[in-house]
């Protein structure tokens, strides 16, 4: 039976994160890692935005360490027995471990169609399906208005492919951005040669001779080469509940990001964490918490005792627009809009029990930090003494 150290289990950025944190801390431990994915760790953001803009994949790689590192490739764990620190996977091998970390991030969410070629947007060989797609295929329909969607259409549209969005709100992002922001980018979508399909949903698809037959629920008819969807996901907490670990929209760890069981950890888009800023538990699903709550809890894991208390940024790409946001955006609260250019480059203050919860930076850079010190700040704010507080 292998034995490691540290074995983490998922091989993406998070797992990526925690062996160059574990590296840090301890030169020569072993580490193992067992991953679904048949690829080494690679960074995901690139996949929906710059390898639609010409960058070359080579980009992508994380160059994790190697040395007494083993990966265990395209094979699913399947239980945890934590009375005898020890992990099986699917195939009936068994791995013992130290210390044990949960980086198992979360599975895509599926329309009820099960239609053979549909992309379920997310992992590199879904980008390199969709690239192949795009070397014959003209017409793609893109269901879902979030990150995913957004991203992906606009990458299509770049390329100069026939796209039809497909989302249930009214507008793109609508459950991020304010209503005037989120229409705006449906008609800048539009600008581009978008077609969408807001308030609407698939009723129906089929695959004929090659091509997808689409309804919609508003009873839209379209035919397309290729069908990508984001459509959300799903955090992976199986193993995590089937061992009684305390499990709630995510893996609930303590501030040092230790499960309910001293010796098992978890970290990314599956952890539940304490933040201090925003004063409650939150699971974020973007990169910079997967790299720097990986590097806490793989410094952990070797004996270190950081408190993970950073509040992480994410960021996108829509065609020429861009933002870097920071803590809760959630189109609901009282949104204070500081623009500089109209829905072009401004500063968004989103309100919640006098208190800044988030900020969006559109088309604004270099405040990340500011951002975060604000949302730290008591206050009580308003939308009187919000506006101006970071520069436009
Ligand atoms: P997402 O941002 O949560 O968006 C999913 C969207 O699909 C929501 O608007 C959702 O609407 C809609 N939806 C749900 N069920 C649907 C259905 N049956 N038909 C049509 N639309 C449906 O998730 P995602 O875009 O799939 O992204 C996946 C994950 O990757 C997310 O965690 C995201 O944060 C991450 N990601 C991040 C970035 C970034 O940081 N820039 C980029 C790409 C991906 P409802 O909300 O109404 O259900």
């Amino acid at each position: 039976m292998p034995n490691h150290d540290y074995l983490i289990i998922g091989g993406g950025m998070t797992a990526d994160a925690a062996v160059k944190g574990i590296r840090q801390v301890d030169a020569a431990g072993s580490i193992g890692m067992i991953s679904s994915e048949q690829h080494l760790p690679y960074n995901r953001p690139p996949l929906s935005k710059a390898l639609w803009k010409g960058e070359s994949e080579e980009i992508i790689w994380r160059k994790t360490p190697t040395e007494n590192v083993t990966f265990y490739r395209s094979v699913m764990a399947k239980n945890i027995d934590p009375s005898e620190n020890k992990v099986v996977d699917e195939n009936g091998m068994s791995y013992s471990f130290g210390k044990l970390l949960l980086a198992t991030g979360g599975s895509v969410r599926r329309l009820p169609w099960n239609v053979e070629g549909v992309i379920y947007f997310r992992t590199l060989d879904d980008y390199r399906q969709l690239r192949r797609l795009t070397e014959h295929g003209e017409t793609f329909v893109v269901v879902g208005g979030g990150f995913i969607g957004s991203e992906i259409a606009a990458a299509l549209g770049v390329n100069r492919k026939k796209v039809t969005m497909i989302f249930p709100e009214e507008g793109i992002g609508a459950r991020v951005y304010p209503r005037s922001l989120s229409l705006f980018l449906n008609s800048y979508y539009g600008s581009k040669g978008l077609q969408l399909f807001a308030n609407d949903a698939l009723a129906s698809i089929e695959k004929r001779d090659g091509k997808y037959l689409i309804r919609t629920s508003n009873g839209k008819e379209l035919v397309a080469d290729g069908v990508v969807a984001g459509i959300g996901i799903q955090p992976h907490i199986e193993l995590a509940s089937a061992v009684g670990l305390s499990v709630d929209n995510g893996i609930h760890v303590d501030e040092y990001l230790r499960t309910s069981r001293p010796d098992i950890y978890a970290a990314g888009d599956v952890a539940n964490f304490y933040n201090p800023a925003l004063g409650k538990r939150i699971r974020v699903e973007h990169e910079d918490n997967a790299t720097s709550m990986g590097d806490t809890a793989g410094k952990n894991m070797a004996g270190s005792s950081l408190p993970y208390h950073h509040l992480p940024f994410f960021y996108s790409d829509l065609f020429e627009l861009g933002y870097e946001a920071v803590g809760e955006l959630d189109a609901r609260m009282h949104i204070v809009e500081d623009w500089k250019r109209e829905f072009r480059e401004g500063v968004l203050y989103y309100l919640s029990e006098s208190r800044v919860r988030g900020v969006l930076l559109w088309n604004t850079w270099g405040q990340v930090d500011a951002a975060r010190a604000l949302i730290a700040e008591q206050g009580p704010f308003d939308a009187r003494n919000v506006k101006g507080r970071l520069p436009v």
